[in-house]
């Protein structure tokens, strides 16, 4: 693939250097970067922002969710962690927009025995990997949140995993990018051959796999969003992640009083809020912070994470089409891997040389299913990828 300048000939003025299909964080991100380096970029989303950021967390969390025999993962999202805080200055003052990135670091909780038994392994394994996990005594994970349960049986910090409000940054990226130069169409792609654009930048979430016939599939998730009484912020200032009773879950505090307490992981396409999810959920949640029996329910939501067959996102050029780079299946972790996603499709965009941070995330790792499944506007059949 060669590296893209911005067009000057008469006869190219007409036509985009870069089309990215989804505007979401991962497109619009990507826009911004492309339209700030000259680039002529147009973006196509019917809804912009009404993907799966539209109900997710925010955490920013590459040590609590370093699992294990995901090390290329984990270090994808540790190089997109350390991104964040410039990342975040830069689109503050491109938009004047605070995003709500805090950085209070996250405290993992077990509630029962078994649930710190599970969490223990967990954290052997993350300081295996020499990540920042520092166990806590009971008292000290009190005197770090107060407001946990006397019941939770113990916990580790994580200080650099932070968080950010993805209501916050979506918006923001869309004013930086049409700021920078990036047009927006309010339109759906649904075939690729309609797209005319020296580059195409497939972000469009679970919207990828019609488009392209890469494997991303939904991953549904059900999310809560509590409010503190009064208006005030609430009572702990960490994210807290962990196991109550088994159940895995997180609780992220926002300075204007919302807690998203989150998630299920379910393999369904639907999108609608079911009673069992919303008891789970909040008795998980009460059980670790009993003062949310206070708070105010204000939303019950459910969103679709793009997933793959690897839980790692697909970032690259599609086999045989060069001009199509693919950007997405973030799957749990498309907010924090926003800025490492939109330098490096923007550097391979202009360089045509792939960083080597990409390797483990090329399309053609699942060449079969692209042969299988075939894309709809062009076949695989038979094509080979060096
Ligand atoms: C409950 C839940 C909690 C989450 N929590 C976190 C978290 O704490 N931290 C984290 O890092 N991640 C989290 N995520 C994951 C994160 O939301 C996603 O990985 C991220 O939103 C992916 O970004 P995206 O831009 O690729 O896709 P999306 O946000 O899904 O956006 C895709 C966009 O593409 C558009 N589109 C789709 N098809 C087409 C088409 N054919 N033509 C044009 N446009 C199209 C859509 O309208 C949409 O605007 C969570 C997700 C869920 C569901």
């Amino acid at each position: 693939m060669s590296g893209r300048s911005p067009s000057t000939r008469s006869s190219d003025r007409a036509r985009p250097d870069v089309a990215v299909v989804g505007a979401g964080p991962i497109g619009l991100a990507i826009a911004w970067r492309c339209a700030a380096r000259g680039l002529r970029v147009v973006v196509h989303d019917p809804a912009p922002g009404s993907g799966a950021s539209a109900v997710a967390a925010g955490m920013l969390s590459p040590v609590a969710e370093a699992y294990f025999g995901e090390h290329e993962l984990t270090s994808l999202l540790l190089a997109s962690a350390a991104r964040w805080p410039a990342f975040a200055a830069e689109l503050t003052e491109a938009t004047g927009v605070e995003v709500g990135y805090r950085t209070e670091g996250t405290l993992m909780v077990g509630l029962t025995g078994d649930d710190l038994a599970e969490a223990r392994r967990l954290w052997a394994y993350q300081q295996g990997l020499g990540l920042p996990v520092t166990p806590l005594r009971p008292t000290e994970l009190r005197d770090r949140e107060p407001a946990l349960a006397p019941r939770v049986r113990g916990g580790a910090l994580a200080p650099t995993d932070h968080q950010v409000d993805p209501r916050l940054l979506v918006p923001a990226l869309r004013t930086a990018a049409q700021r920078a130069g990036a047009v927006l169409v309010a339109q759906a792609v649904h075939h690729l051959a309609d797209v005319d654009a020296q580059v195409i930048v497939v972000a469009a979430g679970c919207g990828a796999a019609a488009l392209t016939g890469l494997p991303v599939r939904p991953v549904k998730g059900q999310i809560l969003r509590l409010r503190a009484p009064g208006g005030v912020a609430p009572g702990f200032r960490h994210v807290i992640r962990g196991y109550a009773d088994g159940e895995p879950i997180y609780l992220v505090p926002r300075v204007d009083g919302e807690v998203v307490l989150g998630a299920t992981v379910e393999e369904r396409t639907d999108t609608s809020v079911t009673a069992g999810a919303v008891l789970r959920l909040l008795r998980a949640g009460v059980d670790l912070l009993p003062e949310l029996a206070e708070y105010d329910l204000v939303e019950a939501v459910a969103g679709l994470r793009p997933g793959t067959p690897d839980n790692a996102p697909i970032l690259g050029p599609l086999p045989g089409r060069p001009d199509v780079l693919a950007a997405t299946g973030h799957h749990r972790h498309g907010i924090v891997l926003t800025p490492v996603t939109a330098d490096l499709i923007a550097d391979l965009v202009t360089t045509g040389v792939p960083d080597p941070l990409l390797a483990p995330f090329r399309p053609d790792r699942f060449l079969a299913d692209l042969v299988d499944g075939g894309g709809p506007d062009h076949t695989m059949e038979g094509e080979r990828w060096s």
